[in-house]
């Protein structure tokens, strides 16, 4: 097919009669490095408990007996040791996950428990009030609480405790029956359901399958042995290996968080060390403590890597690899990131939630990378560039990247018409605009979806501007993406203003500053931090719109990145 690219390399078989856990702890792939017996796979960051392949299986093991014996559904979870051991007894149990963020307040946490069909909630007792709240708003009831720590001694709910759930999984008369798929049933089969707000609208659950999951990981680990022969001396030992240590910074209810860090660097057969809440100081000290070898982080920590004063403070030369994703990498961040970790390899990694996490990387023959490069296209992934009058681009055209591959969700969630709209003959539309270079390097140039990044984290402006016009003073508003230094992005709200307002401010019962004010906190008090109005509010007479009605969101996204000239 003309204008068609793809890796030179290929695939190794994909298994599709297993689920997530079984591939990832009871059967060893043939491309899958052997662990070393006496390297932990998972580390607490802070209590440095350590545990092992087998102890991890038999944790599985033990939730799953006693999940099977009380419940059969859905899981949303927030852990850190124990968040594996969650998503895989689920997953022996032919259940679904769906993880979420600890930021969110009820109502949002609502929205995914009911978007998700959500049946089975775990979670760390530091979170149970927002749990309940959300569980009372969707009618889910509060004995579907699983709590990882004791919850307080005043609480009056039935509540389970997970220590209490495994002990009782260990001595289960009856271990719970594993789910067997047939051959082809992981391609259909849902293991995750991931959050994105795609092309446009409001976050929607992508279903990625089991085979989807499994293809993602070996698709990244058949990129990472290219050249192995080349690159397996010990000096110049590329990629990600037996015996190398990940610091989970990135949080697992992001795919970037979930599929690189916890899956791919586990069937790396390295450690993988779990941190509990990011923040950068700790981040250091754990590399040091942990003996950190490779970081996958989010740009902004990669700024604050090159800039902090505090990182002279620390050994950090056992870094060997920091990988970076999630948003656009700044050219600066991988030079400089370049020039503060002369040894290690800087490398970027792109992709999306629709296509499991990863669609491109460096790779590993690269020393640094081409710069502002978002690495080579994974084996397996085909990829098509269009142009905006819909003709095939050619190498080194911008256009708009549609792929496919194994990796690719089976779609959104009990929503068809979002499903049609962007999986489109088998072809996944990404909404980035790109460039494929004759060395099949991905360059994202732009983003054509409304989605903004902050700090690589979604925020769907359709789901601010529904919180915006339920406020009295909003008669109509836009949300568009600020581009920022420090967080890649903010949101920014173009506002016009109700009759209310208007009438306020002219019989002077209000200031535009307070007006503005009380927008800004609206949002904040219902919205977790990262969604908030960091851009700003700015009123506007009318938001611009086509003939027919349409939110013409570029002309406002482009005047945002204009520079403002102050009065
Ligand atoms: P998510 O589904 O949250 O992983 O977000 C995916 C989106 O993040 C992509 O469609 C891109 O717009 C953006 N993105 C991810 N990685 C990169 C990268 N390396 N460079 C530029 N944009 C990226």
């Amino acid at each position: 097919m003309a204008g068609l690219y793809s890796s030179v390399h290929a695939l190794p078989f994909i298994p599709d009669n297993l689920t997530v856990a079984q591939f990832m702890l009871d059967s060893q792939h043939e491309i899958q490095p052997t662990r070393q017996p006496d390297q932990p796979c998972l580390v607490d960051d802070q209590t440095c408990k350590a545990i092992g392949i087998e102890e991890l299986r038999n944790m599985t093991r033990s939730l799953a007996n006693v999940l099977s014996s009380r419940y059969q559904s859905k899981l949303s979870a927030k852990i850190p040791l124990d968040y594996p051991v969650a998503l895989w007894a689920v997953h022996r149990l032919g259940g679904i996950v769906t993880c979420s963020n600890p930021q969110f307040k009820a109502d949002e946490l609502a929205y995914q428990i009911s978007a998700a069909n959500v049946g089975l909630v775990i979670v760390h007792s530091t979170l149970l009030e927002t749990v309940i709240s959300a569980t009372y708003l969707t009618g889910l009831p509060v004995d579907r609480i699983i709590v990882l720590d004791p919850p307080p001694a005043s609480y009056g709910h039935k509540i389970f405790d997970i220590s209490t759930l495994l002990t009782l999984g260990e001595s289960q008369p009856f271990p719970h029956r594993e789910r067997i798929l047939r051959s082809g049933e992981g391609r259909k089969k849902i293991a995750l359901l991931a959050w994105s707000s795609g092309t446009t609208g409001n976050p929607k659950a992508v279903a990625i399958s089991h085979t989807a999951l499994i293809a993602n990981i070996l698709q990244m680990a058949t990129h990472n042995q290219v050249d192995k022969d080349r690159w397996q001396h010990a000096s110049h030992r590329r990629g990600f290996h037996p015996g190398d240590v990940t610091l989970a910074v990135l949080p697992f209810y992001h795919v970037a968080g979930l599929v690189l860090s916890l899956h791919f660097s586990l069937f790396c057969a390295m450690s993988v060390v779990i941190v509990q809440k990011y923040d950068f100081l700790g981040m250091l000290k754990s590399i040091q403590l942990h003996g950190v070898t490779h970081l996958i982080i989010v740009p902004p920590q990669g700024l604050t890597l090159c800039k902090h004063p505090a990182v002279k403070d620390y050994d950090l030369t056992g870094i060997k690899y920091i990988l970076l994703g999630a948003a656009p990498v700044p050219q600066e961040i991988q030079e400089q990131l370049c020039h503060t970790f002369p040894q290690a390899q800087i490398g970027q990694a792109y992709g999306l939630t629709e296509m499991t996490a990863t669609l491109s990387m460096l790779p590993v023959t690269q020393e640094q990378g081409m710069l502002g490069s978002a690495g080579r296209l994974l084996p397996g992934i085909q990829a098509r560039v269009v142009k905006a009058d819909g003709t095939a681009a050619g190498y080194g055209e911008p256009g708009e990247l549609v792929v496919r591959g194994e990796s690719m969700a089976l779609g959104y969630f009990n929503d068809q018409k979002a499903s049609r709209e962007t999986f489109k003959d088998g072809w996944l539309y990404t909404g980035d605009e790109v460039v494929i270079s004759r060395s099949r390097d991905v360059f994202v140039f732009d983003r054509l979806k409304e989605m903004i990044k902050v700090n690589g984290y979604q925020v769907a402006p359709a789901e601010l501007e529904g919180c915006l016009l339920a406020h009295p003073d909003v008669a109509d508003c836009c949300v568009v993406g600020l581009p920022d230094d420090i967080r890649g992005e903010v949101p920014l709200a173009y506002v016009v203003l109700s009759s209310r307002a208007s009438k306020r401010i002219t019989q002077n019962e209000g200031t535009l500053g307070a007006i503005i004010q009380g927008i800004t906190h609206h949002v904040a008090s219902h919205k977790a931090q990262y969604k908030h109005l960091r851009g700003g509010v700015r009123i506007l007479d009318a938001i611009p719109r086509n003939g027919s009605g349409k939110l013409l969101r570029r002309v406002l996204r482009e005047s945002a990145r204009e520079p403002r000239i102050s009065p």
